[in-house]
């Protein structure tokens, strides 16, 4: 069959059916041709104000839109959305590389098989407890574990056994207590061995949706084949996995063909599964020992990201959004304000690069860092621009995961668990991480913060001060 006369439909489960490149293509013509009609524009902006979100469609034409005024409007929704569902709270988390073995050729990635003078490694158990422990010394309390693929050296078993011993350690007051896991597309039964060994959301970035580019950008490995790339989070759902994190690596392919894309991925899900995205990723193409991102022609400047971020914001208001360390502090603070609600801190992008921090440029590292600040100025930083820092798994750890969490979320009744939830465990990490500096911070935030609880607010006080003597692990 031709490319152009696939039928797209939501509700299938093949690949270029939910991902239609041709409905891709006639919504960015709509988009061209609608993104200065005012009245068009009015239209989707007072939907959006529902807060229900909009189609690829709708919010492709706001991604369009040059209208300088209209842009502002855009921005200020977004600002209103994220502080209607989020509040505001910004959940914290880190990377934890677990093997750089791969054996695929994306040809942006460092990993890549044919690079041969990065140094190859992969984290034995024990050095896993070390990096872990080191983590937990920070005060992470969430990470998103990541490896190349490589069956031989990083089997299933080999992520399965590790997330065990991350769960597993205990060090002082510290506990990992939500595993993310950003490993490669694979079988229904290897998800179901993910979920089972309790993991949070499964994170996979579809890289680009655009079939052709994404051929070419993947020549060989497994990684080659598109269709099995881009059904994974279907596959991850049979396995019983309902949190699912999608992402574009944006710099590949033109930005507007991956937004629409993207939203079309959410919208499958929740027309297949009832349930949409967990969380959406915004990297962008950055620098890595043999990658030059120049050399990639779709480049885009913080401008537009800031207005992609805003878009999807509108669009998909329950999914979380999550910005790394890939960002800079500058960048970071701007795209908070419009959407993200969770961010990397304190990140390593090299195997073993906690225990063992590496020279600022580390060969082994997957991608060069802006955001370099030690998690206690990242704390310190959030609390002094107007955020309360969370470092709460507790949806995760009561079952509010997959629809239970989106009802919860679509009745805006987060704040009642998410709010108090998120005082509790910055006292946490007051007590036990912070410096002094930060600490002052702090407690000045989580005064003003009790203040504006109302049901709850005698049970957190006293938990604030059973925390205060100690005590560990309070939840909503
Ligand atoms: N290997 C897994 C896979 O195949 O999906 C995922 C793990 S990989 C460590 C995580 C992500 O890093 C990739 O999905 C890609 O989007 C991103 N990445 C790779 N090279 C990058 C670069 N040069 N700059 C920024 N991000 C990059």
């Amino acid at each position: 069959m031709v490319r152009g006369e696939i039928m797209y439909n939501p509700k299938s489960k093949i690949a270029e059916e939910f991902i239609s490149h041709n409905e891709i293509l006639e919504t960015l013509k709509f988009a061209d041709e609608n993104k200065n009609n005012k009245e068009l524009v009015d239209e989707i902006l007072a939907k959006a104000k529902l807060g229900k979100g909009l189609t690829h469609r709708e919010a492709s034409v706001l991604l369009a839109c040059d209208d300088k005024e209209k842009t502002e409007e855009i921005f200020k929704l977004a600002e209103q959305i994220k502080k209607d569902y989020y509040g505001n709270r910004i959940v914290l988390f880190a990377p934890l590389y677990l093997s750089n073995y791969c054996v695929n050729g994306c040809v942006y990635c460092p990993y890549h098989k044919k690079n041969t003078h990065i140094p190859r490694k992969k984290l034995t158990q024990e050095e896993i407890k070390r990096e872990v422990i080191a983590l937990q010394d920070m005060g992470h309390k969430r990470l998103a574990i990541e490896a190349g693929e490589d069956p031989v050296n990083n089997p299933i078993e080999y992520i399965l056994e590790s997330i065990k011993t991350i769960y597993s350690i205990k060090h002082k007051n510290g506990a990992i207590r939500r595993v993310n896991v950003n490993i490669a597309a694979t079988t229904v039964e290897n998800y179901r061995k993910l979920h089972e060994a309790g993991i949070g959301t499964y994170i996979l970035f579809q890289e680009t949706y655009n079939k052709e580019s994404y051929e070419q950008l993947h020549p060989t490995g497994p990684k080659h084949n598109y269709a099995y790339h881009t059904e994974a989070m279907d596959r991850a759902m049979q396995g019983g996995i309902d949190d699912v994190g999608l992402g574009v690596l944006f710099g590949l392919e033109s930005y507007r063909y991956e937004f629409a894309g993207l939203l079309m991925h959410a919208e499958h899900l929740e027309a297949v599964y009832g349930v949409g995205p967990h969380t959406i990723s915004v990297p962008r193409i950055k620098k890595a020992d043999d990658i030059d991102p120049t050399a990639f022609d779709n480049g885009i400047d913080d401008d537009i990201f800031a207005k992609i971020i805003a878009c999807i914001r509108i669009a998909v208001p329950y999914t979380g959004m999550i910005i790394s360390t890939r960002e800079s502090e500058k960048c970071r603070e701007r795209v908070l304000h419009l959407g993200i609600s969770q961010i990397s801190g304190g990140s390593k992008t090299s195997v073993g690069g906690y225990f063992q921090p590496m020279p600022e440029k580390d060969d082994s590292a997957q991608f060069d860092v802006s955001d370099r600040r030690p998690l206690d100025e990242v704390i310190r930083w959030l609390m002094q621009i107007g955020y309360l820092p969370s470092f709460c798994t507790a949806c995760y750890g009561s079952g509010r995961t997959g629809e239970r969490f989106m009802d919860i979320c679509k009745g805006q009744q987060i704040h009642n668990f998410c709010h108090p939830n998120a005082i509790m465990t910055l006292k946490e990490y007051l007590q036990d991480y912070a410096s002094e500096e930060t600490k002052k911070v702090g407690e000045e935030l989580i005064a003003k913060e009790i203040e504006t609880l109302d049901t709850v607010k005698q049970q957190v006080i006293e938990n604030l001060e059973k925390i205060q003597n100690g005590e560990r692990d309070f939840k909503f």
